[in-house]
């Protein structure tokens, strides 16, 4: 069976009102984008409240399905036959066809949902519910009618064309990306961050991202991890603008100035003040970090406390009430893993110290960054100067 075309479903979470048409028309967008790397041509519309994909050429169905699955906004994909006559005899027998088709095993139970849009059509849904049950009886004996629990719901839309579908392919929910304003994600090579930043575009946000790389410490090699990780998430993200900082000259610095316990601390400081500074010039109006609670000497509460002291943008932390496996299973479930699991270091992993502080006085860290002033907005300068951007479009 090769269909030629795909109904969208979506949820209907924020698609009131005016909302609606700006969640339809970014979804629309989003679809198109996402079908750009499929072999074909489609067209995207949008009718009466229904968004429809139509494939105009030849084309891959599987990639297809795939780069829909990664749209976020569908909360359904159903593979559909659409037909122009609506002929009621000529219905019959696309109906007959279909169910052949579609079930080579013909030992299923089944049952006709019949939705009239049309009212002007001179058969009822309850009719048609009737006529079609009993032409896919007859043709094929094996199938029978079970109207609680059947295998096949056979759906028959009479619109202005009539839509047959039985299929529905789970889509990933959330919003369509554009939605909801647009947020900076600080990306490292690990495994956290790459799901934090799915996680909160999935919820509408446009993404960003920016990585702090500290050569000839890290490699042109875990660079490059970061990269291939913004190109994953960007499948399902759209387009992400790589902000590139190199961070060695900050880091060393405060590595002579200051106490290596409190390395790390000063450090991601450092870190979320550059990232919200990028983040004000490119039009974000939130962070977005892959911490959880605990997960290592950083990320304690009252470490998080101390990072997150020096932002006055709203962090978004979405991984942050995960265990370690939970996050590993989303990263499988969205391709990163992988590409995360790879040896490369991170910046953060050289410079650290044996014992880092795990609750660290917030009077201490301050006092400890002005043994840091006569330097430190210079270098920050020259980091936000130098920075450089890649474009990851999947
Ligand atoms: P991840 O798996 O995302 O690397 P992690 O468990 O290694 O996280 P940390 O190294 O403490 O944790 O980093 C916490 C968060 O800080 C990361 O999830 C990421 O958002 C940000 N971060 C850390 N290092 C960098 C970096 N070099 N560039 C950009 N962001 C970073
Ligand atoms: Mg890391």
């Amino acid at each position: 069976m090769q269909y030629q075309s795909f109904l969208i479903k979506y949820a209907e979470i924020g698609t009131k009102g005016k909302n609606r048409y700006m969640f339809e028309d970014a979804l629309i967008k989003q679809i198109r984008y996402a079908l750009k790397s499929v072999e074909g041509q489609f067209d995207v519309t949008k009718e009466s409240g229904r968004i429809y994909v139509k494939a105009e050429t030849d084309y891959d169905y599987d990639d297809a399905v795939e780069a829909l699955k990664r749209v976020f906004g569908i909360a359904d994909i159903c593979p559909m036959v659409q037909i122009e006559d609506k002929d009621y005899e000529n219905l019959k027998q696309h109906v007959v066809e279909y169910m052949d088709q579609v079930y080579p095993d013909k030992n299923i139970t089944f049952k006709v949902n019949a939705r009239r849009g049309d009212k002007q059509y001179p058969v009822t849904s309850e009719q048609i519910n009737r006529d079609m049950g009993e032409v896919i009886l007859e043709a094929f004996p094996q199938m029978r009618v079970d109207v609680h629990h059947p295998d096949v719901i056979l759906h028959v839309e009479v619109r202005q064309r009539i839509n047959l579908f039985s299929l529905m392919i789970p889509g990933p929910g959330g919003m369509p990306v554009g939605t909801n304003g647009r947020a900076m994600l600080l990306l490292s090579g690990g495994i956290d961050s790459p799901v934090a930043g799915y996680m909160i575009a999935k919820r509408g946000v446009k993404i960003d991202a920016v990585y702090f790389h500290a050569p000839p410490y890290t490699s042109e090699r875990a660079k490059q991890k970061v990269v291939d990780l913004a190109n994953l998430v960007a499948r399902y993200a759209g387009p992400i603008n790589l902000h590139v900082v190199n961070f060695t000259d900050i880091q060393l610095y405060i590595y002579d100035k200051c106490p290596h316990e409190e390395l790390t601390i000063i450090m991601r400081r450092y870190m979320m003040r550059i990232a919200q500074t990028i983040a004000e010039r490119t039009g974000s109006i939130g962070l977005i970090t892959g911490e959880s609670i605990g997960q290592v000497a950083s990320q304690t509460l009252q470490s998080l406390a101390a990072t997150n002291e020096v932002c006055t943008m709203p962090v978004f932390r979405p991984v942050i009430g995960f265990d370690k496996q939970e996050i590993v299973d989303v990263s499988e479930k969205i391709g990163t893993y992988e590409t995360s699991i790879q040896p490369y270091e991170d910046c953060c992993t050289i410079f650290v110290a044996k014992h880092p502080v795990t609750k660290p006085n917030i009077n201490v860290i301050h006092s400890s960054e002005r043994r840091l002033e006569e330097k430190i907005d210079q270098l920050v300068e020259n980091a936000l100067e130098t920075t450089e951007q890649i474009l990851c479009q999947g």
